[in-house]
């Protein structure tokens, strides 16, 4: 028996067709009508439905990226289930590259939403009841906020089996089980038990080749963990891609100053070994920042001006950070070839091209 068209905002995509689908979202003031687009990808054969989202934060602009990617992938020629990409959640922040919406509200605070309330509480009912209550998977992606560099990772519920077998398929060096955040997509994903996972890499309104090559891959892997794309042949998966963080702590600059980063991404460190110097414009004084705790460093401050108080590092904390040392080993071999060929600077991965 031939598989059902797949029905959104009133489209019909028949079985093996992709289609572009515009969800109408708000009218500007200019009376301009706001789409979302949103790209299905319906197999010929039954199986999991997928959602991947990029950009519910404006300015993370790497998802939009990997979203694209992964639409031209060979492999989705033999599909099955059914692929939904969403590429610019918050089209508003996208269009004006700043992280929230125009009434500044953040919309990964704002689900489950309602018909009737502000723009983002309107954003998110959409969504919900459009895309989120008709797909059986979700892979939200974002990346850090502007200037801070996060090392590839996922973030999960992974009480949650379904869940934590996409996090460990997705194969990002590290997996952080992270509780749910009232009012984000994944906690409302969630609350509906749907597996949801979440991808943290690289930095606002930045290309890292890297960070979007991991995107790109980790999406496909769950796509083949799933059985919604055929197996690579002759592959044979390391034992080693992943660690679980046991914790993680941000580290804050305990004075204000010039920042210069000694600690690279990806890094082992130990507790009390240097992170960073700042110090003061007339070379007067410099101060070490060390790390609180042994661990991986997972995100760099990239703005070198520094007020007290304020984030620079992020430790993932492991128990057994030998471990977790194997999978950054992995992680830096499976992209050699791609550091080598960036067009973009590197410096974040200088540490992994050692
Ligand atoms: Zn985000």
């Amino acid at each position: 028996m031939a598989r059902a068209p797949f029905e959104m905002a009133g489209v019909q995509v028949q079985p093996g067709t992709r289609q572009t689908i515009e969800i109408p979202v708000a009218k500007l003031y200019t009376h301009t009508p706001l789409y979302m687009p949103v790209e299905i990808v319906h197999g010929r054969r039954e199986g999991p439905v997928l959602m991947v989202c990029g950009a519910i934060h404006g300015d993370e602009i790497a998802g939009v990226e990997i979203v694209r990617r992964v639409l031209t992938n060979s492999a989705l020629r033999h599909l099955r289930g059914t692929l939904v990409a969403v590429p610019i959640v918050n089209i508003f922040g996208f269009v004006h590259r700043t992280r929230y919406l125009p009434d500044r509200r953040d919309l990964n605070r704002c689900f489950p939403g309602s018909e009737s309330g502000s723009l983002g509480g309107r954003i998110a009912y959409l969504l919900r009841t459009q895309i989120m209550e008709h797909v059986t998977h979700i892979i939200d992606l974002h990346t850090g906020a502007i200037h801070r560099f996060n090392l590839p990772q996922i973030r999960a519920e992974l009480k949650n089996p379904e869940t934590a077998r996409m996090a460990e398929a997705f194969a990002a060096p590290v997996i952080i089980n992270a509780g749910l955040r009232d009012g984000s997509l994944r906690a409302y994903a969630d609350s509906l038990d749907i597996p949801v996972i979440t991808y943290e890499g690289g930095e606002a309104l930045r290309f890292d080749d890297v960070v979007i090559g991991s995107g790109v891959k980790g999406v496909m892997r769950v796509m083949r963990e799933l059985e919604m794309v055929p197996p690579r042949k002759g592959r044979k998966t390391p034992k080693k891609r992943s660690e679980i963080a046991a914790s993680s702590q941000w580290v804050r600059a305990d004075i204000d100053g010039i920042m210069r980063p000694v600690a690279k991404l990806g890094q082992k460190v130990r507790k009390g070994q240097k992170l960073a110097m700042v110090a003061d414009p007339f070379g007067e004084s410099e101060t070490a920042i060390t790390s609180p705790c042994s661990g991986i460093v997972i995100c760099v401050n990239n703005l070198p001006l520094v007020n007290e108080g304020e984030a620079i590092y992020h430790i993932a904390r492991f128990d057994e950070l030998s471990e977790a040392e194997k999978a950054m080993d992995y992680f830096r071999s499976s992209f050699e070839a791609e550091v080598s060929e960036a067009v973009v600077p590197m410096h974040p991965w200088d540490e992994l091209q050692k």
